[in-house]
C-alpha cells in the first residue's frame, strides 16, 4: 500500500500512467511520487552504464552529451558558489552528492573549498578515481557508507533529490553528514512551477523511469522540516543554455525535428551563445539547525 513518505499519510490518489509507471498524490500534503517503484536493479543499470552520460541526444534516460554542455554548467556552478560563499567562507569540506564526473568540485576546490564527491555510476566514478586527487566515495545515499565522524559544512544536491529511491534513508544521510550550522543547497524540479502547471502530465520533468520523487516550494519545505533544516532562500533556477543543447532536449519529444534543425543551422556561432533559462526547478539554501 503506498504511503506518503514526508506525512505518513496513506490517501494516495494515481495521476496517471507514464512508461509503465504510476505517478502518484498525497491528498493530505501534496508530495507528489512514483508508485510502486521499478526493480531497483533495473535501475542501477542504466546508471551505471557509460551511455548515460555521453548520449547526443536526451531520450526517455539520461544526461544527453554530458561534456559539451560542461562550459554552461560550470557557468551555473560558479553563480551557485558565489551564493554559498555568502553565506559561509572557505576553508571547510563540501559534500556534493551526485558529483556525476566532478565539475563542480573542481571549481570549488579552485574557491578554497576541500571537495568530496558521492556518485553512484560506475562509469563516473571511475572517471572521477581516474583524474582527480580528491575523494570520491561510490554509492547512494541510501548505503550509508560515508563514516559518522565526517561532517561537512557545505552539501549539495544538483538534479539529485528527484532520482533517489528511499527518500527517508537518503536524508538521514544528509542530516548525519551535515555540521551544526552547515547548509544544504538543493536543486530539483518544481511540481508547483509554472511548467508543470502549463505542460501537465506533459511536463518534461516526468521521467518516472528516473524521477522517482517530484517536490514543490511547499513539499520541499515541509521535507527539509522534517530532518531539522530551516530554509533560508528559495528561487527559481535559470540553468544556463545554449540553442545547440535546446535542439538537442527536444529528442525527448521528437526523434527527426532535432536533427532538421541541426542541418538548418549548421554551425551558426549564435548556436553556442550561453544565455539563462528557467527549467522548472527550483533551488534551495537552507540551513541545518
Ligand atoms: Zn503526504
Amino acid at each position: 500500500m503506498a504511503q506518503c513518505a514526508l506525512c505518513s499519510s496513506q490517501h494516495i490518489r494515481k495521476l496517471f500512467t507514464k512508461d509503465g509507471l504510476n505517478i502518484v498524490k498525497c491528498q493530505e500534503c501534496g508530495f507528489c511520487f512514483v508508485f510502486p517503484q521499478e526493480n531497483p536493479a533495473n535501475i542501477a543499470d542504466r546508471y551505471n552504464s557509460s551511455e548515460y552520460f555521453n548520449t547526443k541526444f536526451v531520450q526517455k534516460f539520461g544526461y544527453g552529451d554530458y561534456e559539451s554542455v560542461r562550459p554552461l554548467n560550470d557557468i551555473w556552478f560558479n553563480k551557485i558558489l558565489k551564493k554559498i560563499n555568502k553565506l559561509a567562507n572557505p576553508p571547510g569540506k563540501i559534500l556534493d552528492i551526485g558529483c556525476a564526473l566532478g565539475h563542480f568540485l573542481i571549481i570549488a576546490k579552485q574557491m578554497g573549498w576541500s571537495p568530496v564527491g558521492l556518485e553512484r555510476s560506475d562509469y563516473a566514478f571511475q572517471y572521477c578515481r581516474d583524474h582527480y586527487e580528491f575523494p570520491v566515495y561510490q554509492g547512494t545515499m541510501e548505503d550509508n557508507l560515508i563514516p559518522d565522524n565526517e561532517k561537512y559544512r557545505i552539501i549539495t544536491l544538483f538534479d539529485v533529490l528527484e532520482h533517489v529511491l528511499d527518500i527517508q534513508k537518503a536524508m538521514e544521510t544528509i542530516q548525519r553528514l551535515t555540521e551544526p550550522s552547515g547548509l544544504l543547497i538543493i536543486n530539483t524540479p518544481n511540481e508547483g512551477g509554472i511548467s508543470r502547471k502549463l505542460m501537465r502530465r506533459y511536463w518534461f520533468h516526468f521521467k518516472p523511469y528516473e524521477h522517482t520523487y517530484y517536490f514543490s516550494a511547499d513539499t520541499l519545505t515541509r521535507l527539509l522540516d522534517n530532518y531539522g533544516f530551516e530554509v533560508i532562500k528559495m528561487e527559481r533556477c535559470y540553468k544556463i543554455v545554449n540553442i545547440d543543447a535546446m535542439f538537442n532536449r527536444i529528442f525527448h519529444y521528437n526523434s527527426i525535428l532535432p536533427r532538421i534543425l541541426h542541418k538548418i543551422s549548421g554551425k551558426s556561432r549564435w548556436k553556442y551563445r550561453p544565455f539563462p533559462f528557467p527549467t522548472g526547478e527550483i533551488t534551495v539554501y537552507a540551513r541545518k539547525i
